[in-house]
């Protein structure tokens, strides 16, 4: 009987980022309920969710308030929608909070569903605000490798990892790669973080040079990197970066699909690390994944000439069935009470020192732990075959999802990050510091279950550690 749902799953859902074959021969995990930090399978198991789903369960799972506040919303106004000057109360107080929550010079939001429809927005309002300037060969958009930006046409084209590329006939839109701002892995050895910033900011003014600026209408860029590995900037490189766009006339894009919302122990990230966008994507944490919502902010000064093309044009032609649902925006707005009731975001600031410390002090220690690096609550631990000097691991041996695996194995949630050799860390920003101490234990049991595995086979010879 509790079989019944992983069988329908197995027979008719097409997963997505899953393995299909090994899905199809597989026993998929059924999740069926969780409550704080916590979940549980069908078959009883509970789970310690150090990745909050998938980064955005911030207020972690289980709140009735929400719960109470959908049905109610749902009851009164279940949907309506914002074509042709329509709209609903919780969406236009949203739309408030939003905007007065950005960070000074945003005026406007847009709402969507998803981080990936958020981010087709700004490309579409990037080329709209261009179109209308007279500046019709401003269409590039300048994205960094192993950024992650969703996996519509658009968002798919910016983001910068090779299986979201693949066989999907992506990028379809024009995105010149910059370098990824990794510190511990690109930088070149004995240069300081700084050193490394200019270097990346040399890099940008050569594409541009090379791309000519006319023809370059935006940058990307996530403050901390997500999917792609976790990537702190380096000391330096948002300030360095942003004068030579402003320069260039080239607006900048802030992603904070997993930033906003207190994940990196600030309101945005844009604040803490003094960007100033043009542009800013949210999703995730607005709701805390309770209902998919999502929203493009422009400052004031892009949205005046947004205004002024859609005069031109007759109307804004852009927009979903479900922009502005009112369930959704009530959703966000309740989960913004809690997540300011409870002083959250400062919660995750403290917690999230607590993480880095002891990530610090018990985890990256471990022979197969190259850097550990964290902001807030978000955190990456980097697998080396050797430390020093580095060398990668074999990329068939899989030791990432293999520490994932082992670590599942002992009820905690982690994710390996395609691609690489990263394992990443997201917990609901609740999550206590018994938790954490949970989580660091389960990781590195994890961890030393998989280095006894590399140990004995390389020692029978079967497998060289190294690529
Ligand atoms: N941007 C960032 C930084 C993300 O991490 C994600 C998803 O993880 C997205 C965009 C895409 O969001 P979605 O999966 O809701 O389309």
């Amino acid at each position: 009987m509790n079989n019944t749902y992983a069988e329908m799953d197995r027979a008719y859902h097409l997963h997505p980022f899953t393995s299909l074959r090994a899905h199809a021969a597989g026993h998929p995990t059924v999740i069926v309920r969780g409550k704080g930090c916590r979940l549980w399978d069908s078959m009883g198991r509970e789970y310690l969710d150090a990745m909050a789903g998938l980064w955005c369960v911030n207020v972690g799972y289980g709140r009735r308030e929400i719960a109470a506040t959908m049905r109610e919303q749902a009851e009164k106004l279940a949907y309506y929608h914002a074509f042709a000057s329509m709209t609903s109360e919780a969406p236009a107080e949203l739309a408030e909070r939003v905007v007065t929550m950005a960070p000074s010079g945003f005026s406007k939001v847009f709402f969507g569903n998803s981080g990936s429809d958020a981010n087709d927005t700004a490309v579409k309002l990037v080329w709209y605000y261009n179109n209308t300037m007279g500046r019709p060969l401003k269409k590039k958009i300048l994205a960094r490798s192993r950024a992650y930006h969703g996996v519509t046409v658009a968002a798919g084209s910016l983001t910068g990892l090779d299986g979201v590329h693949e066989s999907f006939d992506l990028p379809l839109i024009e995105v010149p790669r910059l370098t990824t701002p990794h510190y511990y892995w690109v930088a070149d050895s004995g240069i300081s973080e700084t050193e490394f910033s200019e270097q990346l900011a040399q890099q940008l003014e050569s594409v541009i040079e090379q791309e000519g600026a006319e023809t370059i209408g935006a940058m990307i860029a996530e403050p901390v990197m997500g999917a792609g590995g976790v990537f702190v900037p380096p000391r330096g490189y948002f300030e360095l970066i942003q004068p030579i766009l402003k320069s260039n006339d080239i607006l900048l894009i802030a992603d904070e699909v997993i930033s906003g919302f207190g994940r990196l122990g600030a309101d945005f990230g844009s604040n803490l690390f003094q960007i100033e966008p043009d542009i800013m994507t949210i999703a995730k944490g607005l709701t805390s994944g309770y209902q998919p919502l999502s929203g493009c902010i422009v400052t004031d000064s892009v949205y005046e000439v947004i205004e002024r093309g859609s005069e031109r044009v007759g109307f804004f032609g852009h927009g979903y069935t479900y922009s502005a649902h009112p369930v959704a925006a009530a959703t966000a707005l309740i989960n913004l009470d809690i997540i300011e009731r409870e002083n959250l975001i400062n919660a995750s600031a403290e917690r999230g020192e607590y993480l880095n410390r002891q990530l610090n002090a018990k985890v990256a220690p471990h022979p197969l732990v190259g850097n550990v690096r964290s902001k807030g609550l978000i955190a990456g631990v980097e697998l080396v075959a050797k430390k020093t000097p580095r060398e990668s691991f074999d990329p068939q041996l899989e030791v990432a999802k293999r520490v994932y695996q082992a670590a599942l194995g002992r009820g905690l949630i982690t994710r390996a990050l395609q691609s690489s050799e990263i394992l990443a860390i997201s917990p609901p920003l609740v999550i206590s510091t018994t938790e954490i101490d949970e989580l660091i234990s389960k990781l590195t049991a994890a961890l030393d279950e998989v280095c006894g595995e590399l140990d004995s086979s390389s020692s029978s010879g079967a497998h060289s550690r190294v690529a």
